[in-house]
């Protein structure tokens, strides 16, 4: 049986494709029953997403992710149970979404100089409702037919060291987890497996993760293999993380996990929801 929780997924808010409506009627039909709709930097989705979930009968978490800078190197903090109404989180997200528009432009430019010419515009027409974001511009570049798909695009333009890549600076580490536990919040260090750091600088994370506030870690997601399950369920129970489980699902056809279909927590993980009572009628 797939696990019905689902802490982290994205509509058209940020990169996702659906809008938000579409997302919890997709999550419902998938058996989903307790969602947080994590867009990039942005909570514009959450008040739509809350709205059709009660319809749904799917308990609603409020939540997002934000993109951090730690030492050079980009990494996500989601935040759950996040107050929209929270000052200093929306005016921490306003600045974070004003850095993506310059970074577009830096993008754009990169591109324009290769002869890519368009691509600010291009990556513009499919962020209607939110955040301006790399996958934007990935999906202008397939379709203008400069690579096979969005996997290929990624490759060859818009990681470190290609011409649409442009240097950036996210939000600070203790900044982002201040925001969401300051509006009540908990905040999860986002799919720990992507960031390819060794032992060391991975421990190192999690440490400071953990001083500044932190309370878990992604144990189960869609970008976690299984031997990553396990190896983050261990160092969550080290470093005394709460486990978190959500997909990253982006949309049909988007390379990412479906709804629905992830495992339970490995047992001996401490849930991040075990006193929420959103979690009460579940299993
Ligand atoms: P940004 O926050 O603008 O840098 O965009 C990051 C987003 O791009 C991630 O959240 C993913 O959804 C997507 N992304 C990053 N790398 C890849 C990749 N190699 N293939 C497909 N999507 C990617
Ligand atoms: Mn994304
Ligand atoms: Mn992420
Ligand atoms: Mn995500």
């Amino acid at each position: 049986m797939p696990s019905p929780f689902d802490l982290h997924s994205h509509s058209i808010v940020s990169d996702g494709t659906l809008t938000p409506t579409q997302l919890v009627e997709h999550a419902a039909a998938q058996g989903v029953r307790v969602l947080a709709l994590t867009d990039h930097d942005d909570i514009g989705g959450l008040a739509e997403a809350a709205e059709v979930a009660a319809r749904h009968n799917i308990a609603f978490i409020n939540g997002v992710e934000v993109s951090v800078t730690w030492h050079k190197r980009t990494i996500h903090v989601v935040g759950l149970k996040v107050s929209p109404a929270h000052e200093p989180l929306v005016k921490g997200l306003e600045a974070i979404r004003a850095g993506r528009h310059a970074r577009a432009e830096g993008m754009a430019a990169g591109l324009d100089e290769i002869g890519i010419t368009g691509s600010l515009e291009g990556a513009y027409s499919y962020a209607k409702r939110g955040i301006i974001s790399r996958s934007h511009f990935a999906r202008f570049l397939v379709e203008t037919g400069h690579a096979k798909d969005i996997s290929a695009v990624f490759k060859k333009y818009l990681v470190k060291g290609k011409p649409g890549y442009f240097e950036h600076r996210w939000a600070e580490l203790d900044g982002a987890i201040g925001w969401i536990t300051g509006s009540g919040g908990v905040a999860v260090l986002a799919h720990p497996g992507r960031y390819d750091l060794g032992r060391t600088n991975m421990a190192t994370l999690l440490a400071e993760f953990r001083e500044l506030g932190g309370a878990g870690i992604e144990v189960v997601t869609g970008s976690h293999t299984p031997e990553q399950y396990g190896h983050f369920a261990r160092l969550a129970h080290q470093f005394g993380f709460l486990a978190s489980l959500g997909s990253d699902y982006h949309g049909p056809g988007h390379g990412y996990m479906d709804m629905g279909r992830l495992p339970d927590l490995p047992p001996g993980c401490v849930p991040v929801w075990q006193d929420w009572p959103e979690a009460e009628a579940i299993h």
